[in-house]
């Protein structure tokens, strides 16, 4: 079998070269057990799992991997999660396998019918919703995940409608880990630092417009918790036009607990102690000086409810339980003091996690933890069934963290084959998964139909000086292709 090899670097390239078809896939010769078959595998998702996993799966020599994807275009949140102003994250990846985008399972195909049609089958799905605050003003216009908020400014079709209003002086941004940074930092930024990106214009019209001049993030736990990295809050402090508000009581007796904490949190803390605590510089203090935006952070604020405007059509503000900490270590957790305190704001962005749904009803799903139970990526009592990403782990982990995973549900699934632990006997894979969907009438997107959408994009950046311009609507992708 001819061996392709695909890349993702960044997104101003995307030089990916054609996967195999269908067509160049070899027929199934003898019992499934002996060393010239091919094992048919698929994988369910196309983000930083579903791509390493069929990476590791493709160091079989026969193996055969068809990667389904809901959206008529690849790579989950690569494309519709990280920032655009951060595209140096795009890594690389190599193998052999055939991409089917446009067909989601669950909907367009069951999970046992893919079960029937290979040896094994991958769900590396994601997290494709948001934790709830449950708390009272919700749902008020004014109120949204900084998921769907993320999925907006990236172009993920089922966010375009969102337009989100920034037409007030203050947002909030609930949650302290690194999507509120984000989000925080795709709010402030002067908007002709991100015309270079590949942020939709949708978005950056809306954000040239936005009155938004404070960004808070609060925070439920201190300092030595908050759940960003250095490098984004490194990239805050510097960011534009843009200074920091903290409060240095908030970091009183700071320094000395210093010792007790891991090297990298140890880093973070610093970080955030010499911008609280310490004059800056004749340089920085005039760049500060000259901000006309600022962000700042919140500590010991967990949130109670969003106030409603007068008229009940928009937030007020959000009321926060002021908290103290117990307990040591991992188990500090924040418990209210009984004190309350009213944050006024115009706009509020819940991003306190994403989360998994369950795909279909043959799958086992812990609702509490919003992961598929699995042991290494075996899903628990389901003989052929695997699972890797967000999915498996919960939806926590920078794409190296994913990667280390995918590849170890990559390697169970090759030990189980060579074990001779999965279903024997010929499978048809894509074969049969093809007619079903067509007689279903769903039009699957290939991955040379995705380079063509790709080059497309690119050509409608061109000479904006932006390295594409996302299609955002699936309907308009499948037209081009001539579905
Ligand atoms: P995903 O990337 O979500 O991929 C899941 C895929 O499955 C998607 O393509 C989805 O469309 C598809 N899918 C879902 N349901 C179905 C279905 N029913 N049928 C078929 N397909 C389906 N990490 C970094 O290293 N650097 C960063 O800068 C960075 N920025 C981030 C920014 C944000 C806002 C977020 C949320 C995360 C960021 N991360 C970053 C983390 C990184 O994105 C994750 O570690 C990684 O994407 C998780 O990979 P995954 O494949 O499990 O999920
Ligand atoms: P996260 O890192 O888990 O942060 C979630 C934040 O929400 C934490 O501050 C948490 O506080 C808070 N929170 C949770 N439940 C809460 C509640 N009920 N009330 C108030 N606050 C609550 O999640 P994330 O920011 O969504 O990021 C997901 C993953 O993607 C992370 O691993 C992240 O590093 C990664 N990512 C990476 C990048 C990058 O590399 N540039 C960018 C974006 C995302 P507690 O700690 O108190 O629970």
């Amino acid at each position: 079998m001819a061996s392709r090899c695909w890349r993702w670097w960044g997104r101003s390239a995307w030089p990916w070269t054609p996967p195999l078809s269908v067509g160049s896939i070899p027929s199934f010769r003898h019992q499934f057990s002996t060393q010239e078959t091919t094992p048919q595998i698929c994988v369910v998702g196309s983000g930083p799992a579903g791509f390493y996993t069929a990476q590791h799966l493709l160091k079989h020599p026969q193996a055969h991997v068809d990667i389904y994807e809901k959206q008529p275009v690849p790579f989950g949140l690569v494309r519709f999660g990280v920032a655009p102003d951060h595209p140096e994250v795009k890594t690389a990846h190599c193998g052999r396998c055939a991409f089917w985008g446009n067909v989601e399972v669950g909907r367009d195909v069951t999970v046992p019918e893919l079960r029937e049609a290979y040896h094994a089958v991958v769900l590396s799905y994601g997290a494709e919703d948001h934790r709830a605050l449950e708390i009272p003003g919700e749902e008020l216009p004014g109120v949204c995940s900084a998921r769907a908020f993320v999925g907006w400014y990236n172009g993920l079709p089922e966010n375009q409608e969102l337009k989100p209003d920034l037409s007030c002086d203050t947002a909030v941004i609930l949650g302290q880990g690194n999507v509120a940074l984000d989000v925080a930092r795709i709010l402030l930024t002067p908007p002709e630092h991100l015309e270079k990106t590949d942020i939709t214009k949708a978005a950056l019209d809306v954000l040239r417009q936005s009155r938004v001049k404070t960004v808070w993030l609060v925070g439920r736990r201190g300092p030595l918790q908050v759940a960003f990295t250095i490098k984004e809050l490194r990239e805050m402090i510097q960011l534009p036009g843009t200074r920091p508000i903290l409060d240095p009581v908030d970091f009183l007796g700071l320094q000395d607990r210093l010792k007790e904490v891991p090297r990298p949190r140890k880093r973070l803390t610093e970080l955030l102690l010499r911008t609280a605590m310490e004059k800056p510089g004749p340089e920085e203090a005039a760049r500060r000086a000259s901000a006309s935006r600022a962000w700042g952070l919140r500590f010991f604020r967990s949130p109670q409810q969003v106030l409603p405007s007068p008229d009940g059509q928009g937030a007020a503000g959000v009321r926060l339980a002021v908290t103290r900490l117990e307990g040591v270590g991992e188990a500090t957790r924040a418990v209210p003091t009984g004190a309350m305190e009213d944050l006024p704001c115009g706009l509020v962005l819940s991003s306190i996690g994403y989360k998994s749904r369950p795909i279909d009803p043959s799958v086992p799903f812990d609702s509490k933890l919003g992961v598929i139970p699995n042991v290494e990526g075996r899903v628990t009592d389901v003989p052929g069934l695997y699972c890797s990403g967000w999915v498996k782990r919960g939806p926590t982990g920078v794409i190296a963290t994913t990667m280390t995973d995918s590849f170890l549900t990559g390697q169970m699934l090759l030990q189980d084959l060579k074990a001779g632990l999965l279903p024997s006997g010929p499978r048809p894979g894509s074969a049969a998964i093809q007619a079903l969907l067509s007689s279903r009438g769903v039009q699957p997107v290939s991955f040379s139909d995705w380079e063509k959408l790709d080059a497309e994009e690119v050509a409608r950046g061109q000479g904006t000086g932006r390295p594409r311009e996302k299609l955002v609507d699936p309907q308009e992708m499948l037209h081009l292709l001539g579905h």
